[in-house]
């Protein structure tokens, strides 16, 4: 097992891409903490792994919410003792035009993905800077590198995350932390099951004719990247045992982009 004794906490792991990499990694011995907004999600993806044979806690906090971050990481260390993997996952999508969007909208999606990611980032960097080290993941998009219509925010967020990685692993190098970001292509999750009939609507085209030609028009094969294969990644990397790899980001989506 590549994780043994290690212990992560893994947010918006209630379902999706988070959900699959918090049983990859304790699938690998880590000790995970499903932390998410929804607590019944979050319960029932800690208590699947437990009947799995992992070792897991749900922490339910908004990561948007200062305290609840700091609160939650503190209660993983208090249960394991020790923080070794953080991965920012928790997200949303808003489709609109931009000259519609208003900034209640623009700040509800920039906040889950930036001020999320810096909340979890600051807490688990305190602990591992006393701990010796350890590895800071976060889930950026193929929109970390280009843009679609409808999605500013959601787009000028993870092109920020791009940034937030690579600074903390300026900064986390003499402390032992590496840090990167994994950007998916579209994986099939309630988040783009929602936008699938949104995006029809707004460009006037079937759901089918969204699929075929708006998500997966630029990939080399028409197919969709799976959770399985983020899991995968996401364990690889934590897993890696030097900083030689260190605040990369890694494009896993089929070919749309290549990096
Ligand atoms: P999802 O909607 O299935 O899951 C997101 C999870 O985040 C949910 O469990 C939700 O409750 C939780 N969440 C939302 N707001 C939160 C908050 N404020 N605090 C705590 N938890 C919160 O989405 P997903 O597709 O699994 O997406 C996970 C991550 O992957 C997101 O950052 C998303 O942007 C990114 N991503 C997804 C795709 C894709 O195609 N699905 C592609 C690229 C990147």
């Amino acid at each position: 097992m590549r994780l043994e004794d290690r212990v992560a906490i893994i947010t918006g792991a209630g379902r999706g891409i988070g959900r699959a990499i918090a049983e990859g990694y304790a699938r690998e011995g880590a000790r995970v903490a499903v932390a998410d907004l929804d607590a019944a999600t979050a319960e029932d993806a800690a208590a699947a792994i437990r009947a799995a044979g992992g070792e897991a806690i749900a922490v339910t906090m908004d990561v948007t919410n200062e305290e609840a971050v700091d609160d939650g990481v503190q209660r993983v260390i208090d249960t394991w003792g020790r923080l070794d993997i953080a991965v920012a996952n928790a997200g949303v999508q808003h489709i609109e035009a931009l000259d519609k969007l208003s900034l209640a909208e623009w700040r509800k999606v920039t906040a889950v993905h930036l001020d999320g990611a810096f909340l979890l980032t600051r807490a688990a960097l305190r602990r591992m800077y006393q701990g010796g080290g350890g590895t800071l993941l976060y889930m950026g998009s193929v929109h970390s590198m280009e843009a679609s219509p409808l999605k500013a925010p959601y787009v000028a967020a993870k092109h920020g995350l791009l940034g937030l990685c690579r600074a903390v692993a300026k900064e986390g190098a003499e402390h032992g932390v590496r840090s990167h970001i994994i950007c998916p292509g579209f994986v099939r999750t309630p988040l783009v099951e929602k936008q699938i009939p949104e995006q029809a609507r707004e460009l006037g085209l079937s759901e089918e004719e969204v699929v075929r030609n708006v998500m997966l028009k630029n990939t080399v094969d028409g197919e969709f990247t799976t959770v399985e294969d983020i899991s995968r990644l996401a364990v690889d990397l934590a897993a890696f045992p030097s900083a030689a790899l260190t605040g990369q980001s890694v494009i896993v989506s089929h070919g749309w982009h290549m990096g």
